[in-house]
């Protein structure tokens, strides 16, 4: 009876142990979220803006296709996917065009070119639902065969609103510091060839990671690690730019 006892009483503090331990891992996780919310908020600002994430092409619409056959939809998937999740855990609100291999054309568009069209004027209308705390991040990867030694990141901009280039900015260097030193490429504004920052009202960037036409970039940007240190620069160029 007394060993039953001592087993029950036992029992009861492992029980109490454990439920102290959960309520100390949930004050934990809240509290570091809170801490995330208010860095991604910066200083005396609020609300959390939502990044609106955008992963280039998907589904029919590979995108360029680099040395090896290298497909570039494949490289803008994983690297969104991970930034989205930097972009979470920094505090973050953050939507994706795209979360799978697919294009988001409506299914009424027949033709590939229609289909292309539907895909490119959903994404836009995404950004039209922003607020204006909000921006819009895609990304995508170079292609410049003619010259096989061009490689390194380069950000591109709208010139629709005037923190773009900010943003733009911001990603750049934090990218140069992080993973690329000897990178010496400048921001770019956007031309009417890049039809999602061309319309845009929002501040809004496009980051082409780098060249799938330079050998030792397709090597990098096909690598789990490399996809993850890309992401990681690229978020904390964004939270730069927040605060
Ligand atoms: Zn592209």
């Amino acid at each position: 009876m007394i060993l039953i006892r001592f087993r029950l009483k036992r029992a009861l503090w492992a029980c109490a142990g454990l439920l102290v331990a959960c309520l100390c891992v949930a004050l934990g996780i809240f509290s570091l979220r809170q801490v995330a919310r208010q860095t991604a908020a910066g200083v005396g600002q609020t609300p959390v803006p939502v990044v609106l994430l955008d992963a280039g092409h998907g589904g029919e619409d590979g995108g360029a296709v680099g040395l090896g056959g290298v497909v570039e939809k494949d490289i803008n998937l994983p690297v969104t996917r991970k930034l989205n999740t930097f972009l979470r855990v920094m505090g973050f609100e953050t939507r994706l065009t795209r979360s799978t291999d697919t294009s988001i054309h409506d299914l009424t568009a027949g033709t590939l070119r229609e289909r292309k069209v539907s895909d490119i004027h959903n994404r836009f209308a995404m950004i039209e639902q922003l607020g204006d705390n909000d921006f819009f991040v895609s990304i995508h990867q170079n292609q410049f065969p003619a010259s096989s030694s061009a490689h390194g990141t380069q950000v591109f901009y709208s010139v629709n609103h005037p923190r773009s280039v900010l943003l733009a900015q911001a990603i750049q260097k934090s990218v140069v510091r992080l993973l690329q030193p000897t990178n010496t490429r400048k921001v770019k504004p956007s031309g009417t060839e890049i039809y999602l920052l061309w319309h845009s009202k929002k501040p809004a960037v496009l980051v082409e990671c780098g060249f799938l036409s330079n050998a030792g970039d397709v090597e990098k940007l096909q690598q789990d690690s490399y996809q993850n240190q890309m992401a990681f620069a690229i978020a904390c160029g964004v939270l730069q730019y927040n605060s």
